[in-house]
């Protein structure tokens, strides 16, 4: 299937890789409310990733849904849901990255760190580099910080295989969480389009994540 519009972002992130955005700035005049090119990209909200200049993204092409992770949540679901159905995007980017920050802890360190535990204080001080300061309450909200599954490595280690691995595992489960939506869908004339893929902070390029793949083991 011709995914001519991932595709042509592809070709532009190679060109930004090696030096050459593709993103315009500026106001580029009144524009409709649906994305021109039917495309939205789920992303990391990392610093060092600009979304429209890694794909060569203008302004008015896509929708942008970004998150800690750019993990695929109850409101990532929720935004790609208006984005296809009112908003006729048909082609989903789905964008994780090296040295994320998700890799470096779990839901259970953070929520007991938060908590007051003075173990997970200690280790998430050491993690980051930072003073953890634990506010000491508990709390219902958010029901998940979605870390990702692993071992943990330290906050913005280089990449490695089992990071890659990590990642992909990340990936594919995003990918599997809109593939199976009920109200996302994959057939048909009303079709939407996954792909996903792993974007390298140290050199500016795009990697695709096969789908199906392998999800991880606790082993
Ligand atoms: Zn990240």
């Amino acid at each position: 299937m011709a995914n001519t519009h991932t595709d042509r972002y592809l070709e532009n992130n190679k060109q930004y890789a090696s030096g050459q955005a593709a993103h315009k700035a500026g106001y580029p005049g009144k524009l409709p409310i649906a994305p021109a090119k039917n495309v939205a990209v789920v992303a990391c909200m990392d610093a060092r990733i600009d979304v429209e200049d890694l794909l060569g993204l203008q302004t008015g092409d896509a929708h942008i849904i970004r998150n800690a992770g750019g993990v695929v949540n109850d409101d990532a679901i929720r935004c790609l849901i208006i984005s296809h159905h009112l908003l006729n995007t048909n082609e989903i980017i789905l964008i994780h990255h090296t040295r994320c920050g998700m890799l470096a802890f779990t839901d259970d360190l953070l929520k007991a760190g938060l908590e007051g535990d003075p173990a997970a204080e200690k280790l998430l001080g050491q993690a980051t580099g930072r003073k953890f300061t634990s506010c000491k309450k508990s709390a219902s909200m958010p029901a998940a910080f979605n870390a990702f599954r692993g071992p943990l490595e330290p906050l913005d280690a280089a990449r490695s295989a089992r990071q890659t691995e990590r990642l992909e595992w990340d990936v594919r489960r995003g990918m599997s969480a809109i593939l199976n939506h009920p109200w996302i869908p994959t057939t048909g004339p009303d079709a939407v389009t996954v792909r996903g893929f792993i974007y390298d902070v140290d050199t500016g390029k795009l990697e695709e994540v096969n789908y199906p793949g392998p999800t991880g083991s606790i082993g």
